[in-house]
C-alpha cells in the first residue's frame, strides 16, 4: 500500500472555520495514520500580470493585506501542530512539485470551488499537472473541489445548476426572494482542533518561509516598495480603519460589530456614510480573501437578534451579503462577459478613451469634489465607502462616457477587498450592461444629500478647507471676492459630453465580437445568448439618483 497526502490548497479561503476543504482533509487525516496533510498558499503570478489595459492588477494594499492574512492563518496552523506552506509562482508547478510519486501513492487536492475563469482554468492546470506527474510514477492524483465562499451553497439554491444557472434572475430582488423563500443556510463548519490535521511531512522542505514584498511578484518594483512601506509605518490617520488580514482580525471585527460595540443594531441608518470606522461592517476584505465566511457573519447575527435586538438594521447585513451572493452567482451564469465592454446585456453604447479625463479621475482632480474625495481615499487607504464607489463609477462610466473596464482595473489594483465577481458585476451594473434600467447618479445632489457640511470632502481635499459648505458641490461657483480671500486652488469641473442613453441598445442574435474581454478568455459557467428586443431597449432609461 502507498502513502497519501492530502493538500489543502487554499485560496480565497484563508481561514480555518467553516471551511469545507479543512474539515474534509482532517476527515481524511482520521481515517489513517498514514495520511499526511500539506496546506499550502501560493502567491500565483497570474494575479500580478497587467490588465489587457496594462494596469498593474494586484497593487502594493492588496500585497500587505494579503501577507498578513497568509501570515495569520499561518500562525493557526502552527497553534493545531499542522503548517503552511508558502511560495510564490504558479500553483501549477507548486502544487505538482508536491505530488506523490511512488508506487500506489495518492495525492488528493482539496479546494474551494472558485466562479470566474481564470480561477477556474487555474485548476483545470494544476489538476492536470498533479495528474502527469503522479502518473509517471504508477500513482494517482485527485482534485476535489468545494463550495464554500457564499452564504446559500449552491447546492440549495432553486436554480438550475446543470445549466450554468440559466435560470438565475439577472437583476437581485427576485434572487433574493427565491433564494429566501426557497432555501436555508447550512450550519457553519467548525474549525479543527488540535492535531486534527497531523504534522506536516518531514520530507517537504521550506516551511519556515514566508515572503517579503520584494519576493511577490509584483508588475513593478514601485509596487513592492510601496508594499513594504505600508507595512513599516504609514498608515494614513483618515484610513476608515487599520485593516489587518488575517482570521484572527476578521473574527475580531465581527465581535466588535456587533458584540462590542452595538453598530449591528443602527447600520441601516448609518450605512451610507463615508467617515469612520463604523457607519458599516468593514468586512468586506475579510470576506474577499475568505478570512470569515457569510455564515459565520450570519449564525452570529442570528445569535445576536435572539440575544440583544432584532430589528431592520440586523436584517439589512443580511441582506447586503445576499448582494455579495448574487454577484458570485451572476458571474458563474454569465462566464466572461461580466469582463466584456458590452456586459451581460450585450448592449451597445458609445464609449471612449480619454486620457486626461481617466487620469483626472484616478487621481482625484475632476474638479468635482465628492468624486476627487473618495478616489483620493481609494488610492491612499484601498477602500471606498458603498456610496463612494457608486458615485466615481457612474460619473466615470455614465456622465464621463469612458470605457468602464478601466474603472474596474483601478479598483482591482486599489480595493483591499477586490473580489473579482463583485468588482466586476457591480462595474458592469453601474455602466448599464446588466440589462434593466441605468442609474446615473447626479453627483451635485448626491454631495447634498451624504456630505451637506462637506466634513467628508473636506478631509480628503485638503485645499477645499475654507469652502463654506454652501458651495462645497462646487467650489468655483463660489462668488469671486471669496473665493479670493481663502486663495481657492481647486480644478474646475471637467467638461463632459453630453450622452443619449437611448442608444444604448443590445445587438440581435449572439454577440459578434468586438467587446473584448478584461481577463482570460474561457467561459466556466456558459452563458445565454443575447436577445436583443425592442422591448429590451425601450426599457433603457436614464434614472437620475438624487
Ligand atoms: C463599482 C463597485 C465595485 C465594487 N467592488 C467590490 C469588490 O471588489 N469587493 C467587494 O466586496 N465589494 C465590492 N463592491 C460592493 C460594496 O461597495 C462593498 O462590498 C462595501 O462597500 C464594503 O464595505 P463594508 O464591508 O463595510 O460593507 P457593508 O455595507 O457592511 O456590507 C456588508 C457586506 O455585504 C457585501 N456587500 C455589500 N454591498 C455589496 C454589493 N453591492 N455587491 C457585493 N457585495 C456587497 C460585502 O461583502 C460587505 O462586506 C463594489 C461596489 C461598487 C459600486
Amino acid at each position: 500500500m502507498g502513502r497519501t497526502r492530502v493538500v489543502i490548497w487554499f485560496r480565497n479561503d484563508l481561514r480555518l472555520l467553516d471551511n469545507a476543504c479543512v474539515a474534509r482533509a482532517a476527515t481524511l487525516a482520521s481515517e489513517s495514520s498514514d495520511v499526511e496533510v500539506v496546506p499550502v498558499y501560493v502567491f500565483d503570478e497570474t494575479y500580478f500580470k497587467p490588465s489587457k489595459r496594462g494596469l498593474a492588477r494586484f497593487g502594493a494594499g492588496r500585497g500587505k493585506f494579503t501577507l498578513e492574512c497568509v501570515g495569520d492563518l499561518k500562525t493557526s496552523l502552527r497553534a493545531l501542530g499542522s503548517d503552511l506552506l508558502v511560495r510564490c509562482g504558479k500553483s501549477r508547478d507548486v502544487i505538482a512539485e508536491l505530488t506523490l510519486t511512488g508506487a500506489n501513492d495518492r495525492t488528493i487536492i482539496l479546494t474551494q470551488t472558485e466562479v470566474t475563469s481564470e480561477e477556474t482554468e487555474m485548476d483545470v492546470a494544476v489538476e492536470r499537472a498533479t495528474r502527469e506527474r503522479a502518473r509517471g510514477g504508477a500513482a494517482s492524483a485527485t482534485m476535489e473541489r468545494h463550495w464554500g465562499s457564499t452564504l446559500y451553497h449552491i447546492d440549495d439554491v432553486p436554480f438550475d445548476v446543470t445549466s450554468g444557472l440559466s435560470d438565475l434572475p439577472d437583476v437581485f430582488t427576485p434572487f433574493r426572494n427565491k433564494v429566501e423563500s426557497k432555501c436555508k443556510v447550512r450550519d457553519v463548519i467548525p474549525a479543527p482542533t488540535a492535531n486534527e490535521l497531523g504534522h506536516v511531512p518531514a520530507s517537504v522542505e521550506g516551511f519556515e518561509w514566508m515572503p517579503k514584498p520584494s519576493d511577490l511578484p509584483f508588475a513593478s518594483s514601485e509596487i513592492a516598495m510601496d508594499c513594504d512601506k505600508r507595512i513599516k509605518d504609514c498608515l494614513d490617520e483618515r484610513s476608515v480603519l487599520d485593516f489587518k488580514g488575517g482570521e484572527s482580525n476578521a473574527l475580531a471585527r465581527v465581535k466588535y460589530y456587533l458584540w462590542e460595540s452595538d453598530r449591528l443594531a443602527t447600520y441601516f441608518e448609518t450605512r451610507n456614510g463615508m467617515l469612520g470606522g463604523d457607519y458599516s461592517t468593514k468586512l468586506a476584505p475579510w470576506l474577499a480573501l475568505g478570512c470569515v465566511s457569510p455564515r459565520h457573519v450570519v449564525s452570529e447575527i442570528r445569535r445576536y437578534e435572539s440575544e440583544r435586538v432584532e430589528n431592520k438594521s440586523t436584517y439589512w447585513v443580511i441582506f447586503e451579503l445576499i448582494w455579495r451572493d448574487f454577484f458570485k452567482f451572476f458571474a458563474l451564469k454569465h462566464g466572461n462577459k461580466i469582463f466584456h465592454l458590452d456586459g451581460t446585456a450585450g448592449r451597445r453604447a458609445s464609449w471612449k478613451r480619454d486620457e486626461k479625463i481617466l487620469k483626472a479621475w484616478k487621481t482625484g482632480t475632476t474638479g468635482y469634489p465628492l468624486i476627487d474625495a473618495n478616489m483620493r481615499e481609494l488610492a491612499a487607504t484601498g477602500f471606498m465607502s458603498n456610496r463612494g464607489r457608486q458615485n466615481v463609477a457612474s460619473w466615470l462610466a455614465l456622465d464621463a462616457g469612458i470605457d468602464w473596464r478601466h474603472g474596474a482595473d483601478w479598483f482591482e489594483h486599489h480595493l483591499l477587498d477586490y473580489d473579482t465577481a463583485s468588482n466586476w458585476g457591480n462595474w458592469c451594473a453601474a455602466a448599464g450592461m446588466t440589462g434593466g434600467r441605468i442609474n446615473r447618479f447626479n453627483i451635485a445632489k448626491q454631495t447634498k444629500d451624504y456630505d451637506p457640511a462637506g466634513e467628508y470632502i473636506k478631509t480628503w481635499v485638503k485645499e477645499l478647507a475654507e469652502v463654506p459648505a454652501a458651495y462645497i458641490a462646487d467650489p468655483n461657483q463660489a462668488p469671486r471676492e471669496l473665493r479670493d480671500r481663502i486663495g481657492l486652488n481647486y480644478p474646475n469641473k471637467l467638461a463632459l459630453p453630453r450622452r443619449d442613453f437611448t442608444e444604448m441598445g443590445s445587438p440581435p442574435g449572439p454577440r459578434r465580437g468586438g467587446g473584448g474581454g478584461g481577463r482570460g478568455r474561457g467561459r466556466p459557467g456558459g452563458s445565454t445568448p443575447n436577445r436583443g428586443t425592442k422591448a429590451r431597449v425601450a426599457s433603457v432609461y436614464d434614472t437620475v439618483y438624487g
